[in-house]
């Protein structure tokens, strides 16, 4: 049985559908994120696991139990929020105490509780200091340790590193996976941030419009995108339009709009004819002075039409047709050479014809 199951709901605010029909479910012990743009209703589902929001339609179960009649502080559920939400008058230790102290729990095991969490999140020596003598990303493990105190079934966190600079952010993401794992309790995790998904997450819903695009592990997600809008959103994607031209067995061939016909891997529904978009990431692509013409691979000559050096890499956008960019990306990797190509070099590129999706969607 899943930890936390969640079906068919729906929630409306007047005529506007917040929510709509998501269906999905939790394992225990799993790292699960909620990811999606502004908007697409990844935290009023978050609300209704928590309590704080009742669906209009549909059913949330925690360990099979049925949630609906189950209010937010009686639920085995805590949440953390982006803005710590930690008493300012009481110290850390206090406030990672406080849910025990409030539940009547004894001194000393408050005592040795507090300790083991304290030491999970590497706080041992601030026991004593205030929220405002600590950095964001204390603070916000000082939240973290007070919602795991009690060892909840289910700790729900919505953007908690979203107020953090990048580098922080990047330290706190590594912490929160070690973290997770020692203590092993389910995370939900909602973010917009499609690199924090990626990398934290043991499983992501991806969605928009109060509906799931797709729900897979990070690996499928960024490589086998369902659809034009998680191709999209999910990493840097080149989608270009075509139409599929032939079908034969395990591959097809598809004649992308104003460049010509490149072999790809057939995809369910396909059809002579069927028009969609094959997406394909800037890291697959080849580009150089001169490529060879491989009978697996597609084949374009182009013009370098910009280039964005970034330091570890540089992104060389190329026109392969009159007003067709494809994004490709090279390595800095040669001592003392910061950039291959200039504005206007003459180019190609080339991909294995597995290396992209073609899409109907
Ligand atoms: P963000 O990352 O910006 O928080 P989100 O994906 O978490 O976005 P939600 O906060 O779930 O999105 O909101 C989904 C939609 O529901 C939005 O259009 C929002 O305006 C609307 N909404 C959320 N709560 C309410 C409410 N209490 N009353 C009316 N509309 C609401």
């Amino acid at each position: 049985m899943a930890l936390l199951e969640i079906r068919n709901v729906v929630k409306q605010f007047d005529d506007f559908t917040a929510v709509n029909n998501v269906s999905l479910s939790v394992e225990a012990g799993e790292f699960f994120t909620l990811l999606g743009p502004s908007g697409c209703g990844k935290t009023t589902l978050l609300r209704m696991l928590a309590g704080f929001e009742q669906p209009d339609s549909g059913q949330i179960l925690l360990d099979g139990k049925d949630m609906s009649q189950v209010p937010p502080e009686k639920r085995p559920v805590h949440t953390v929020f982006q803005n710590y939400a930690l008493f300012p008058h009481m110290t850390v230790r206090e406030n990672v105490a406080f849910p025990l102290k409030m539940a009547g729990w004894a001194k000393d095991k408050i005592d040795a509780q507090v300790d083991e969490l304290l030491e999970d999140v590497r706080l041992t020596r601030f026991g004593k200091r205030y929220p405002h003598e600590m950095s964001g990303g204390q603070r916000q493990r000082v939240a973290i340790a007070r919602a795991l105190v009690d060892r909840p079934r289910l700790l729900l966190l919505d953007e908690p590193l979203s107020a953090l600079d990048a580098k922080l952010r990047e330290e706190m993401q590594l912490e929160l996976i070690n973290l997770q794992k020692e203590v092993g309790i389910t995370f939900v995790y909602v973010t917009h941030d499609q690199g924090e998904a990626l990398a934290l997450s043991h499983r992501i819903a991806v969605m928009s419009n109060g509906q799931v695009e797709q729900l897979d592990i990070p690996e499928n997600i960024y490589g086998n995108p369902k659809n034009r809008f998680v191709a999209d959103f999910i990493g840097q994607c080149n989608v270009l339009e075509g139409t599929v031209k032939a079908v034969d067995g395990d591959t097809m061939t598809v004649d992308i709009k104003g460049c010509g016909e490149v072999k790809t891997l057939a995809v369910a529904g396909a059809a002579v004819g069927k028009p969609g978009w094959l997406a394909l990431r800037p890291e697959k692509i080849k580009l150089d002075k001169e490529l060879p013409d491989l009978p697996d691979e597609a084949y374009f000559k182009g013009r370098i039409h910009d280039c964005l050096y970034l330091g570890d890499v540089t992104i060389y956008i190329v026109e392969v047709a009159d007003g067709v960019l494809i994004e490709t990306m090279l390595p800095n990797n040669i001592p003392g050479v910061a950039k291959f190509f200039d504005d206007n070099d003459e180019v190609e590129v080339a991909w294995r014809f597995d290396a992209g999706r073609f899409l109907f969607e």
